[in-house]
């Protein structure tokens, strides 16, 4: 069998493999985010609508509600930003770069709006929430400012621009979780889809922005999901990944406002958890596969692993962001845990999952105050941990967030990028002999499609989240088939179907 992929013993090869994969920050010259572009969905004679996602999946999965919303009122879209009548950068605000990244956008399409002076520029997201009606007088070219709770009032807004107005909307909602409309799937693959279950977050991490720029944490209806991932199964979709910032503390009692659920609950009404919806979307077919994030270290219940091990189809794969490994900078990032109760839920997902069950988190290098010893420990955790990969970032300081306005941003640059790069090493180290412990087994792979560098292998994914690459033979994407791994780099699998 031959791959077009170098050895694994190729060092600086797997290096490179695995900055792709991960989300990383070293230099300045390194994108954070992924971007997403919807492709072309149009009718003869309908406005074209151009949209442009930053950040998290959150964003991309709203990108499509977006799209729904405006198809409705007669909007197509189309995956030329030269063509377009409307252009929207749906944005992120998690770190300043992500920012940036925008405004050089902006700068760009300023010279299509020069050359096509009604094109409309919408700015919808995490920084139109931040920023709000600045934005309008910060960035001139910019016609719309709509927040995560407001899409639905998006043909509006156009109109109110087509009139001749700038329009903004960033209210934040209680209840909004547009459960009701169906997303327009444009930018998947056709096997594999994301389901938003709630919105918002009230966990005020000391050092994230999202609770201010996507509001209070709300749950949708368990019918209304059940119901979306029935759909995609009958579509021919055969995976759905749960979607919310903290999906452990799922929660639905015939309310979607929080405070309402956490009242009726009080007073005795039944209520559906995270656990029940698992199982709920798990039943619908054992060859519909369930995924889930992000899980929270301090919600992540027994419950909801005794859930994982009953069905098979759950996949067997969670991504529980530690952040940090010191229980200080844990205490200091209002985190809610300590190191020994991240530890605990560690061991539990062992002993309840397995030795193989993936495990991936979320770094921050260079908090506040933290010392050498402190990030130590974050990396002493990763060694225990043994996880297969993780997001990692240093710290930004974001504006308005509890760490902006109790702590000094003290670490160096360099300092932070310095214990980026350790635990960057480390990670990769670990990654590799996490996937070493594969060769020689055989993994249940969902096949996605051809592999990016050839048309002569397939990808998919195991249950652990693993890309594992296989030569085609007659096999089809949206298939299951037995893949023998025989071969490895830091971030993917290599093998035969068996
Ligand atoms: N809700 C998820 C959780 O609690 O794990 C994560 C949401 S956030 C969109 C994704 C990741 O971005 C966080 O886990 C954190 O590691 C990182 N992040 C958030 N704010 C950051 C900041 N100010 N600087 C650097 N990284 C940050
Ligand atoms: Fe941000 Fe913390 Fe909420 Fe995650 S749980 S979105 S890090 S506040």
């Amino acid at each position: 069998m031959k791959f077009n992929y170098s050895k694994s013993n190729n060092y600086d090869k797997d290096k490179m493999d695995l900055i792709s994969d991960i989300d990383i920050i070293i230099d300045e010259k390194v994108e954070v985010c992924d971007t997403k572009i919807l492709p072309d969905n149009f009718k003869a004679g309908q406005r074209k609508l151009y949209i442009e996602s930053y950040g998290c999946q959150m964003n991309f999965s709203d990108s499509e509600i977006v799209a729904s919303v405006m198809q409705k009122h007669g909007f197509g879209t189309t995956s030329n930003v030269e063509e377009a009548d409307l252009v929207f950068l749906n944005t992120c605000s998690i770190r300043e770069k992500a920012e940036q990244t925008v405004r050089f956008r902006l700068d760009h399409l300023n010279s299509l709006k020069k050359k096509k002076p009604e094109l409309i520029i919408g700015v919808l997201g995490c920084m139109a929430e931040r920023l709000k009606t600045k934005f309008l007088e910060e960035e001139k070219i910019v016609d719309i400012v709509v927040g995560p709770d407001a899409y639905r009032d998006l043909p509006n807004l156009v109109e109110r621009v087509d009139e001749g107005d700038k329009a903004v909307n960033v209210l934040l909602s209680r209840e909004e979780t547009y459960a009701d409309i169906a997303p327009i799937r444009l930018n998947s693959n056709g096997v594999s889809a994301f389901i938003s279950i709630m919105r918002g977050c009230d966990n005020m991490c000391s050092f994230c922005v999202v609770p201010f720029t996507r509001g209070r944490e709300r749950s949708r209806s368990p019918e209304s999901i059940v119901q979306e991932a029935k759909d995609l199964f009958s579509q021919g979709y055969r995976e759905v990944t749960l979607l919310g910032q903290n999906v452990d503390s799922y929660k639905w009692a015939g309310e979607a406002n929080k405070k309402e659920t956490d009242l009726a609950i009080a007073q005795g009404k039944p209520a559906v958890t995270f656990a029940n919806l698992l199982e709920m979307v798990a039943q619908i077919s054992p060859d519909l596969r369930v995924r889930f994030s992000t899980s929270h270290p301090k919600d992540m219940t027994d419950e909801v692993l005794h859930t994982m091990a009953k069905y098979e189809n759950i996949c067997k794969y969670i991504h529980l962001p530690v952040q940090s490994g010191n229980s200080r900078v844990l205490e200091l990032m209002n985190r809610t845990y300590d190191r020994e109760w991240y530890i605990e839920r560690i061991d539990a997902i062992r002993r309840i999952l397995g030795e193989d069950c993936g495990i991936s988190s979320d770094m921050i290098a260079g908090f506040c105050t933290e010392t050498e010893e402190e990030h130590q420990d974050t990396l002493s955790l990763m060694e225990y941990v043994q996880y297969d990969f993780s997001y990692m970032f240093f710290y930004s300081e974001r504006p308005g967030t509890l760490a902006a306005r109790k702590y000094k941003d003290d670490i160096p640059m360099e300092v932070k990028k310095r214990r980026l790069q350790e635990i960057v090493d480390l990670q990769r180290k670990l990654s590799y002999q996490r996937n070493q412990r594969d060769v020689g087994q055989v993994h249940k792979v969902l096949i996605e499609g051809f592999s990016k560098r050839s048309q002569e292998h397939l990808q998919g994914r195991n249950s652990q989240n693993k890309v594992v690459i296989f030569p085609k033979g007659k096999h089809q994407k949206g298939e299951y088939v037995d893949v023998l791994v025989t071969d490895f780099t830091a971030a993917t699998l290599l093998g035969e179907v068996v």
